[in-house]
């Protein structure tokens, strides 16, 4: 039987290599190996020389495991910061990376606008430690362009800047001179099973956490990121970490840098621009971010009103189960994942599905 086509964004569709994978990990036992076993380092070091490689991370950047990205945010507030931080925030996600920060007893500040609005200028922010910036708001649609990413960071040099592209990664090329930071975690662009995330920090981020441990401040005691560190460069870990979960990751990584990195690029641009021509042309439904430039490429949000639950129906008869609104939008709203999983051919399918919907 043909499965249907998942276009929920997290946990999206399995990239179509997991399931082989992870019938050769159980046959391989890799589940039950000593995370302190020399195969195991294997594997830690496979699945970051190949995220290296894909993402082009440069070696001032060290690349270390946590459980999700609701955890790197919680890392970040307390590693990289002692009282301040500064968020951009357009929608639920970037707003729980605020609100851990204010749970944490920071004191953190906001640059605020409503739903499928974004950032096309770096405005003014007080001085503060840490920069956090959503690169794509999955609750809307919205993503940050990279030019006001590099002027948000040129007019602020003394911050440490952290960007969550977790639902855009391995899709946009980043300028690591950028930020400081970068995460994600694996069940959306990546295609696999959640529980993993991965965070991406140069030297600055590791200098800071220790400048706090000297001051006597709080870095908490799980994962902090000098220990999280310290493993990594053993190619290791200091808990028991989901080790099927980063053999997966080695392996699909290893499938994406064979299919090339520029190739899953031209696919996503090509897949995202049929998908917002229909939308733009539709007489029923439109694109809810209606400014170009701001427009996720990765997770793709229609605007559907009164039409949403009769399309979503008419989408799951041909096969394609469409994501939900997030939020309050649930009932006026669909979106529409675009990760390397999904195939050209699925996206044509769910074109031409749209453009056929009449209500
Ligand atoms: C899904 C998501 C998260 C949370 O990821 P978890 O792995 O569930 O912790 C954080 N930020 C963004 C932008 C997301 O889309």
């Amino acid at each position: 039987m043909a499965h249907t086509i998942n276009f929920t964004p997290g946990p999206s569709q399995l990239y179509f290599t997991v399931e082989d994978h992870t019938r050769q990990a159980f046959k391989a036992q890799i589940p039950s190996r000593s995370h302190r076993s020399s195969q195991f380092e294997g594997i830690f070091k496979s699945a970051t020389e190949g995220l290296r490689t894909l993402l082009n991370i440069p070696d001032n950047f060290c690349i270390v495991f946590t459980g999700s990205a609701t955890e790197i945010w919680e890392r970040i507030i307390q590693n990289l910061t002692g009282h301040t931080s500064h968020h951009f925030v357009n929608g639920a996600f970037s707003q729980k990376f605020y609100d851990t920060a204010l749970q944490l007893n920071r004191q953190p500040t906001i640059t605020l606008v409503p739903a499928g609005k974004g950032f096309t200028e770096p405005g003014n922010i007080p001085v503060t430690e840490l920069i956090a910036l959503t690169h794509n708001e999955t609750s809307t649609g919205v993503s940050l362009p990279l030019h006001v990413l590099q002027n948000i960071r040129n007019n602020n040099p003394a911050a440490l800047v952290a960007v969550d592209a977790v639902s855009s990664l391995p899709h946009p090329e980043f300028d690591y001179s950028t930020f400081d930071s970068v995460f994600f975690s694996v069940q959306k662009g990546f295609g696999l099973p959640a529980g993993l995330g991965v965070w991406i920090v140069n030297e600055k981020c590791l200098a800071k956490a220790e400048l706090l441990v000297s001051k006597g401040i709080s870095i908490g005691s799980y994962h902090t990121l000098p220990s999280l560190i310290a493993h990594a460069k053993k190619n290791q870990t200091p808990a028991t970490p989901n080790v099927l979960g980063i053999y997966l990751l080695s392996k699909v990584v290893e499938d994406m840098n064979r299919r090339g990195i520029q190739t899953i690029r031209r696919e996503t641009e090509y897949k995202a621009a049929i998908v917002y021509q229909a939308l733009d042309s539709h007489p029923l439904i439109r694109a809810f971010v209606q400014e170009p430039d701001i427009r996720s490429k990765t997770v793709l949000v229609a605007e559907c009103g009164e039409h949403t639950t009769a399309l979503a129906q008419h989408l799951l008869q041909r096969g394609m189960l469409p994501g939900d609104g997030y939020g309050a939008q649930k009932k006026t709203q669909l979106r529409f994942a675009n990760f390397p999983a999904h195939s050209k051919e699925q996206y044509e399918m769910l074109t031409d599905a749209l453009q056929a919907f009449r209500g």
